[in-house]
């Protein structure tokens, strides 16, 4: 028999599981920090006018950081010209982050501009050329004692400069080395990045943000899962930065990124996310805070029931549900039903703060929690006697204004 408290449990997700704060500028990730959200510009980096103008554009929908390819040094440096030109557009001093790849070169200035610098172990130090070859343990020993000789001037630097670095692996971008061993896996993945992150930590530079990434969500969640289980074996307690990448566009790219992120959110993991679109970057950002909101990982707006209707629905629920949200929107923490009819809709909105329920033809019955506090009510008056309860209940507050 399931008890009460257990049924409680199986429907609570865990508890956020623990880790380090990482400072990136202005913003913490991991700690007591709510999940933070990303996006990535995809201007060219050296077009600096338009890089900055959509650096501002994703800030100003909710990014709270953003990343910009950095493919050279000279790129890396441009990020200073980015940086100066983001603050006068929206005197906010965005923190940044710089993407690297193949080139250390563009890592080590990145440190000096950027505050953040993600690198990949498949392509930082280490190469991918397809060439099928077998290591003996000594020749794997030795390679990963290769990497990190050149990895230990890197880390002095960014200790040095007090900078984060993110170590992320991606599936289908795993070296020569770690595909022979574990070929291109979950497995491989996270080894990928244990190797680094041992690395970093016999170097005393536990500054990390971790990324398992595969455009695939279940290759995603299980790198996931089992680069945790190694972290807790070997006491990493390093911020865990989620995404599904090239999830593609609209419906499938969403659900995709809602699979692959929402999982991992609702097992307690995840300090900031980055939904990945073949969209514009700001398009990215809704979906990321409906994903924190579906997840109950990050309350940041109203939270909405509506029925889908049905043959007993007393008005029009559609335009009416759009026309409530658009209103009432803004309202974080409350949650407001909005029902069709009450034969089924009373029970269906239980934990709704306020009901908006078809109660006859043309006619709404407003409840607050349980009780019913209006009843027939005109629908033409039924959002205004709505907003009226909100405020004298006191959960009312005043819609921001959008920054323009
Ligand atoms: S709440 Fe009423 S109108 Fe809505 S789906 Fe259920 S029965 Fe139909």
């Amino acid at each position: 028999m399931v008890t009460t408290h257990a049924k409680k449990n199986l429907i609570n997700s865990p508890d956020r599981r623990q880790t380090r704060e990482v400072k990136v500028g202005s913003i913490g990730i991991g700690g007591d920090n709510p999940v933070r959200v990303q996006t990535m510009t995809n201007t060219p980096t050296e077009d600096i006018e338009a890089t900055a103008q959509q650096v501002v554009l994703c800030y100003r929908a909710g990014a709270e950081m953003v990343r910009i390819t950095t493919q050279s040094p000279k790129h890396a440096k441009m990020l200073t010209d980015i940086r100066r030109r983001v603050i006068q557009l929206c005197s906010h001093d965005v923190p940044l982050i710089a993407d690297v790849h193949f080139i250390p070169a563009a890592a080590y200035e990145a440190l000096k501009t950027a505050d953040k610098v993600r690198i990949n172990p498949g392509n930082f130090l280490d190469s991918k050329t397809f060439k099928k070859r077998s290591y003996t343990s000594a020749e794997y020993n030795s390679e990963i004692k290769r990497i990190e000789e050149k990895l230990a001037p890197f880390i002095a630097e960014a200790k040095k400069l007090k900078k984060p670095i993110r170590i992320g692996s991606n599936h289908g971008s795993l070296s020569d080395r770690v595909l022979n061993r574990h070929g291109d896996t979950p497995q491989g993945m996270v080894e990928a990045a244990m190797e680094y992150m041992r690395i970093f930590k016999n170097h005393d530079f536990e500054n990390l943000v971790i990324a398992m990434k595969a455009s695939n969500p279940k290759v995603m969640i299980a790198a996931n899962r089992l680069l945790i289980q190694h972290m807790d074996d070997e006491g990493m307690d390093y911020p865990i930065h989620l995404g599904v990448t090239e999830a593609g566009n609209a419906d499938e790219g969403r659900i995709k990124s809602a699979l692959g992120i929402g999982t991992m959110l609702m097992e307690g993991v995840g300090d900031t996310i980055r939904v990945s679109l073949t969209e514009p970057p700001e398009a990215e950002i809704p979906i990321a805070y409906t994903i924190l909101q579906s997840t109950g990982r990050r309350i940041t707006k109203t939270e909405f029931i509506s029925c889908p209707s049905c043959g007993r629905t007393l008005f029009d629920l559609e335009k009416t549900t759009n026309q409530i949200k658009e209103k009432l929107g803004h309202l974080k923490g409350v949650n407001i039903a909005i029902m069709g009819c009450i034969v089924n809709g009373l029970g269906e909105m239980a934990d709704a703060d306020f009901g908006y329920v078809g109660g006859g033809p043309g006619k709404i019955n407003l409840y607050y929690r349980k009780d019913l506090v209006k009843r027939d009510v005109p629908q033409k008056n039924a959002l205004n006697e709505l907003v009226a309860l909100i405020k004298a209940k006191g959960s009312w507050v005043e819609p921001k204004k959008v920054k323009k």
